[in-house]
């Protein structure tokens, strides 16, 4: 099933890898109290949250078509690949992501930049694919676009301690080794059509991507939210976040840059349909579906 969102010249593909409850809300924020999360649970349940508090999560890439190029954002976790601290990503063997690829109209050939808005695991899996025991690029012709300060705290973290970012040996490495890496400033503009904005904290220099011109455009904004919680409270942590109150520091000023306004905010980890507005709640925000 294709999953296409038309805004103006552009069109925005959902390529969904999975979907479904993934992890205990109280662990996965670890500043959630329980109060605060039984005053939350009316609206959260059941499309957010499970009667037992796992997160409804859905792990996706955006398929952007401009009238210049095919962009994917974010390729999920990818096949084949050792995980042993998260089994239901370890060593994967699915045809599903591939299969919604395919129902786009789009070919891994057809791919011309591939952006990774930070790189953790499940942004970057589809990066590579095994050949013969060796990890390639999956998609041919692409340039991969990573942050400068993102891609270099990788590099030391794998350097440092290997076994805590297996992804980073599978599906970074072996993308700069293949000089198919386009290492940029988390501010960098592709063109007119398509420019990166920092939202740095979940990660070190994570960036989101904004698309389109006014009227018809939208933000991607990889990880820099996970659920629709961290719009009501922004303070609102995620337990692997490099820094929690930079990251809400983030999701405050991109909110209010997008609030009111047409621009349509794709997440990549709310479920389906991921997408909306975003517009003022009390003294920050709340996404809603459009
Ligand atoms: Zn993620």
């Amino acid at each position: 099933m294709s999953i296409r969102i038309g805004l103006g010249d552009i069109a925005i593909h959902r390529v969904i890898e999975q979907e479904g409850p993934f992890f205990d809300a109280l662990t996965f924020f670890p500043k959630l109290t329980k109060d605060l999360l039984e005053e939350n649970r009316p609206w959260l349940q059941p499309r957010f949250l499970t009667a037992d508090n796992q997160l409804m999560l859905c792990i996706q890439s955006y398929l952007v078509q401009t009238p210049h190029h095919n962009i994917l954002i974010d390729t999920c976790v990818g096949n084949h690949k050792p995980r042993p601290t998260r089994p239901f990503w370890h060593m994967m063997q699915s045809d599903r992501y591939e299969k919604n690829l395919a129902a786009t109209g789009l070919s891994v050939d057809d791919i011309d930049f591939v952006m990774c808005t930070h790189l953790h695991t499940d942004h970057v899996g589809w990066n590579t694919r095994l050949d013969n025991g060796r990890w390639v690029p999956t998609f041919p012709k692409a340039r991969y676009i990573f942050a400068e300060r993102e891609l270099g705290f990788w590099e030391k973290r794998q350097k440092d301690e290997p076994t805590a970012c297996p992804w980073v040996a599978d599906s970074v490495l072996p993308i700069v080794a293949a000089n198919r890496a386009d290492i940029v400033k988390s501010a960098h503009a592709l063109n007119e059509l398509v420019t990166l904005i920092p939202t740095p904290g979940h990660t070190i220099d994570h960036y989101s991507v904004h698309v389109g011109k006014p009227g018809g455009d939208a933000v991607i904004t990889g990880d820099m939210i996970h659920s629709p919680l961290q719009a009501r409270y922004p303070e609102l942590g995620m337990m692997v976040d490099y820094d929690s109150g930079q990251a809400g520091r983030s999701r405050r000023e991109l909110f209010g840059r997008f609030c009111d306004t047409s621009t349509l905010v794709c997440t990549a980890h709310f479920p389906s349909p991921s997408t909306g507005r975003v517009v003022r709640w009390r003294d920050a925000f709340d996404i809603v579906a459009v």
